[in-house]
């Protein structure tokens, strides 16, 4: 087994968990999947899940404290939110373009319209009463939910990890501000428990390619019906699409040009955690992995990557905002509406941020699609539409929102001069042998 590479591993559990997940829907056995395979698939998540906060605590305090200084924080800040909102808008623009040459929206037929406007109608008005009590709360309500109240509540929520960054960057400033003979011990600590939770990450994989076959069988036997799926294969391929332009070719232009390295060695390196994307639909459940991926296989230095990854997680989500552009376009084209320039990119503009507000969890970019249209003016109720293929499209954002994080991470380590060789660390090097 260790011979076989980590991604053909994770590859061979996908297509077994797809053979298995066609051949028990087939044989009626959806129900031994549900609680034999199943399980194994949850475990799996909540094991990702149980490290990420530990993880994002001890990385982000570790990676400020090591700065020293809090000008190189803000250089190092500043150059990640850039790169992140221009990725984003990219990624917005490029689906527009993709959906408006197309136009998937304008081939559904009107029964398949009335189908799932009917079928979808009670989820679709659920996620809109939830997102719309979110925008009553006021605008400046983002900024007052990034400041927990209780750090320990905001670590027992996934929803909430924007809180945990705040935190850990907070007390990654109080260690450069404080004397170095009292941040020493502090930082040891953190230190030595950033690199268990990363052994701990290669153990996690070890089980990556049985995690991944279960999630898989499980959601082939609960995926909605061929017939509601095939209406709209146009509107999925558009999505599809733009998100393959990006992580085909977008950004392993960006690494080739920005940060000198190649299509191969990127793809090589980022490839289990775009695996892991895919099964678990979630940047945050993945984040464990693309931190290990990008420190130990894509050369970035610790510094980087435990500063720009749990930011780019939770905020930086390019094939969420092409999703939702895709989307929010779709709809008003089935809806026979028409949309100006000035509209399109008005959608530009929500989708991005919108895309910024949505947590890093399975379904949050449908949640926040609900801004998207009420900004456009677009019938919310309109969301049905796309209800039934929302999973299979949320597995492929999610690999470009993942992907997303590693190319900017590449880029701004190269620009700071902290992009090196790949190196895979063991706890032995921290501790030598007497
Ligand atoms: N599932 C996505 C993520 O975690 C967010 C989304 O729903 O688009 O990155």
């Amino acid at each position: 087994m260790k011979k076989i590479p980590l991604h053909w591993q994770i590859l061979a559990g996908m297509a077994l968990g797809l053979a298995i997940g066609f051949a028990a829907d087939r044989f009626g056995a959806q129900q031994f999947v549900k609680h034999w395979v199943k399980p194994f698939g949850t475990i799996f998540i909540n094991l990702l899940k149980m490290i990420a906060v530990p993880l994002i605590i001890a990385s982000l305090i570790k990676g400020i404290a090591d700065m020293k200084d809090i000008s190189r924080l803000s250089r190092m800040g500043w150059r990640t939110l850039a790169l992140y909102l221009l990725t984003t808008a990219a990624a917005v623009a490029i689906g527009l373009v993709i959906v408006n040459l197309v136009k998937p929206g304008a081939g559904v037929a009107q029964a398949t319209r009335e189908k799932l406007l009917r079928t979808y109608a009670g989820e679709a008005e659920q996620r809109i009463s939830s997102a719309q009590s979110e925008q009553e709360k006021g605008p400046l309500q983002p900024l007052v939910d990034i400041v927990p109240d209780n750090v320990f509540a905001a670590t027992t929520d996934n929803r909430r990890m924007l809180q945990v960054i705040f935190f850990a960057l907070l007390v990654g400033v109080g260690l450069i501000l404080i004397a170095e003979d009292q941040a020493k011990p502090v930082k040891a600590v953190v230190d030595g428990l950033n690199e268990v939770i990363l052994k701990l990450v290669d153990l996690i994989m070890l089980a990556a390619p049985v995690g991944v076959m279960a999630l898989l069988a499980a959601l082939v036997t609960e995926s909605p019906s061929a017939d509601i799926l095939t209406s709209l294969v146009w509107y999925a391929a558009c999505v599809v699409a733009g998100i393959a332009l990006l992580v085909l070719v977008f950004y392993p232009l960006l690494v080739r040009l920005l940060a000198g390295k190649s299509y191969r060695f990127f793809f090589r390196g980022i490839m289990p955690a775009q695996l892991v994307a895919f099964s678990t639909s979630s940047s945050a459940a993945t984040l464990p992995v693309t931190m290990e991926r990008v420190e130990e296989h894509l050369g970035v230095s610790e510094e980087v990557a435990s500063f720009v990854l749990p930011i780019g997680a939770t905020m930086n989500m390019d094939g969420t905002a092409l999703y939702q552009g895709v989307a929010a376009v779709f709809i008003a084209q089935v809806l026979g509406l028409n949309l100006s320039l000035g509209d399109q990119l008005g959608i530009l503009l929500t989708a991005t941020l919108a895309s910024i507000g949505a947590a890093a969890v399975p379904s949050a970019g449908l949640v926040v699609l609900v801004i998207v249209l009420g900004a456009a003016g677009i019938p919310q109720a309109g969301l049905a539409l796309i209800f039934a293929i929302d999973r299979p499209l949320d597995m492929c954002r999610t690999v470009a929102n993942v992907t997303s994080d590693a190319c900017v991470a590449m880029v701004v380590a190269n620009t700071m001069g902290l992009l090196g060789e790949p190196h895979e660390r063991r706890l032995d090097d921290f501790y030598p042998k007497p």
